[in-house]
């Protein structure tokens, strides 16, 4: 939803991965998009996953009512086990509420308990790359990504994972995001799940319902986050 205003860092990224590892396994992934302003309303009750990525407080507060005209859609969407992909500004806008660096409160779907709030002090940021680990049907995973948000979420009683190294949910703070088996919500750029092979298949097996994915070689990606984890978690 909203990638026309949703895109920072190349969040957009995280859907052209999910397309990637599904089109070399042969899976169809057909993406629909719901931009500010669409006269046609999005067809949340079709959909395998929702996708919303990042964006600045400007960006939020402008999307922020539309969003919630489709409250009751995606809260059948998210019962009805409808998989949720939030990033940064994404994830904030699905708690209560979130209260800006100029002291505005933006409401939230409130899908989710957790609000955030934000200094006054636009300094005041959490920036810098970020590595969580996180338990992915049992197994843990580094997931390596890029955070800046000045916002700092608090009441995620379930954390999308531990924080190695960056902040996470708080400055300094020792969880990041927000999951359940088939939500997650993250501060991570990246894109995400470029940078994370495996946190991809885990969403596409969800989404699928195919529990043993086809492998592919990722030899590549593993070189790259060998480096990245070396660099990070020295
Ligand atoms: N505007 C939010 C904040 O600064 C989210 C920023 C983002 O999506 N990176 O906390």
């Amino acid at each position: 939803m909203y990638p026309g205003l949703l895109d920072l860092y190349g969040d957009s990224g995280n859907v052209e991965a999910l397309r990637y590892r599904c089109a070399v396994r042969g899976i169809d992934l057909e993406v629909f998009t719901h931009e500010l302003g669409d006269e046609k309303r999005a067809d949340i009750a079709d959909m395998d996953i929702i996708y919303l990525g990042g964006g600045a407080d400007y960006e939020q507060q402008q999307l922020a009512e539309d969003l919630i005209s489709y409250r009751k859609e995606l809260s059948d969407a998210h019962k009805n086990g409808t998989f949720m992909l939030m990033i940064c500004g994404g994830y904030q806008l699905m708690g209560k509420y979130y209260k800006d660096s100029n002291d505005k409160k933006i409401d939230g779907l409130g899908l989710f308990e957790y609000y955030t709030e934000a200094s006054t002090d636009k300094r005041d940021r959490c920036i810098g790359n970020i590595v969580v680990e996180a338990e992915l049907d049992g197994k843990k995973y580094k997931v390596i990504g890029f955070e800046n948000h000045g916002g700092q979420t608090f009441g995620s009683d379930k954390p999308f994972g531990r924080t190695l190294c960056g902040n996470g949910n708080v400055r300094g703070g020792e969880y990041e995001g927000y999951m359940e088996e088939r939500v997650i919500a993250t501060y991570l750029h990246g894109p995400l799940l470029s940078k994370n092979p495996l946190l991809t298949d885990y969403i596409i097996s969800k989404c699928t319902g195919i529990e043993q994915l086809k492998k592919l070689d990722d030899s590549l990606e593993e070189r790259c986050r060998d480096i990245l984890l070396k660099r990070l978690l020295k």
